[in-house]
């Protein structure tokens, strides 16, 4: 029903189940950034003409429906960034080296592993990794120990892992970290285009997000930052657009948003990434979340009857990606196969090499799902699965 909105479905038979990699893009959103670049493009927040104070509005614009979109108190609160790699290091590059321990879960994406490695922070020697359980859920026992010893630390975990599908209770982890006067940053390149994110509620002081992830456009994100931090979270980079007053002697910075998007952004981008929220919020959210939970339970329901299949998690704790191997075959030679019946799957280890060496495994086959996949999809790729098993056995 939803396919009709996103023009690479006009153009391939391809089952898309790989929407963790990135999402596909729909029509007003290509449409918006085509009517940047033809008829308002100019650039924002320097010149006073027509386009440029067009651009400069709708700029702004996409900052006000992101803001409404997490529920932030004010749209001074969020930044844009190039995705949420940009807004991990940002941060890492900057606030993080006030604190002594940066505490991780055992199911970050590399963007939340190696800027820390950057740092010089390794395995109990400035960077701690909170255990995981068999089924692969967060152990809060062992996150609570590291706390009481790691006071005054940075936690920074994904809500959503990206390679399991693990849903992270935010909430909980919040609220522990904050007992122990620690600071908590979350991972949002797999939640926020999946169910309704408040990060009021959820209590975060950091939260990165991405657009191509979200149906926006590539080379887009953003960062919330908690309103008593912007005064106190350095400027990452300088430059054009940043600075109230400059003299040789010194740069006075402007507040906040600006001082932290210096040079010339993706102007095309972020006024692009206003369609993908604002076709979210015409869908709703709630009814994304409906679609893809009765997608996702169907999708488990079928594997778990696969032969020979080794799954990590279950149902109730994840969402939206599915990971899994087959018994003595390579999780790459079956993407292979897929791929040659048109089925878009990532075969890996998903930027996630930590959490495979731990399960002693190279990687996964992941069929990762967005609300307009349909039953037929899922069926088109188990009845695939089935076949290249049948041809690697
Ligand atoms: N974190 C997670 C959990 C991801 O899945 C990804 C992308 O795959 C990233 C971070 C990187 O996001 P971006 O492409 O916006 O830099």
């Amino acid at each position: 029903m939803y396919k009709k909105d996103f023009p690479f479905f006009k153009n391939t038979n391809t089952v898309y189940l790989d929407n963790a990699a990135t999402t596909q893009k729909p029509n007003v959103v290509i449409d918006k950034i085509v009517e940047y670049y033809t008829h308002f493009c100019a650039n924002t927040h320097r010149s006073n003409f027509g386009d440029a104070n067009k651009a400069t509005k709708e700029f702004e614009n996409t900052r006000n429906i992101l803001k409404d979109f997490i529920n932030a108190k004010d749209a001074k609160q969020i930044i844009f960034t190039k995705g949420i790699t940009e807004s991990l290091n940002l941060i890492a590059s900057t606030y993080a080296k006030k604190f002594k321990t940066v505490i991780i879960s055992s199911l970050e994406h590399h963007s939340n592993i190696t800027p820390w490695h950057m740092q010089g922070r390794t395995l109990n020697d400035g960077l701690e990794v909170v255990n995981i359980k068999d089924n692969l859920e967060f152990d809060f026992e062992h996150f609570e120990e590291l706390l009481k010893v790691n006071p005054n630390s940075l936690v920074s975990v994904t809500h959503v892992s990206n390679a399991f599908g693990t849903k992270h209770d935010i909430k909980k982890i919040a609220k522990l970290t904050h007992k122990y006067n620690s600071y908590i940053m979350i991972d949002a390149a797999q939640s926020l285009a999946h169910f309704k994110v408040d990060v009021q509620d959820l209590d975060v002081d950091f939260y990165a997000m991405s657009g191509h992830k979200t149906y926006g456009p590539t080379g887009v994100g953003a960062l919330y930052i908690k309103e008593e931090l912007l005064k106190e979270l350095p400027v990452y980079q300088t430059g054009g657009a940043t600075i109230n007053d400059v003299n040789y002697e010194r740069s006075i910075m402007l507040d906040s948003p600006y001082k932290f998007e210096a040079g010339t952004q993706n102007i095309a981008g972020v006024i692009g990434f206003s369609q993908a929220l604002n076709y979210l919020n015409n869908i709703g959210i709630e009814k994304v979340f409906e679609i893809e939970d009765e997608l996702y339970k169907y999708l488990n329901s079928k594997l778990e009857k696969i032969p020979g299949i080794i799954l990590y998690n279950n149902v109730s704790n994840s969402i939206a990606s599915k990971s899994f191997n087959i018994e003595n075959i390579n999780c790459e030679d079956i993407g292979i196969l897929l791929d040659k019946m048109h089925i878009a799957v990532r075969a890996g280890h998903h930027c996630a090499q930590p959490i495979m060496k731990k399960l002693n495994i190279d990687g996964t086959i992941r069929a990762s799902i967005a609300f307009y996949n349909t039953k037929d999809d899922i069926d088109k790729f188990i009845k695939g699965l089935k076949k290249a098993i049948t041809m690697l056995k």
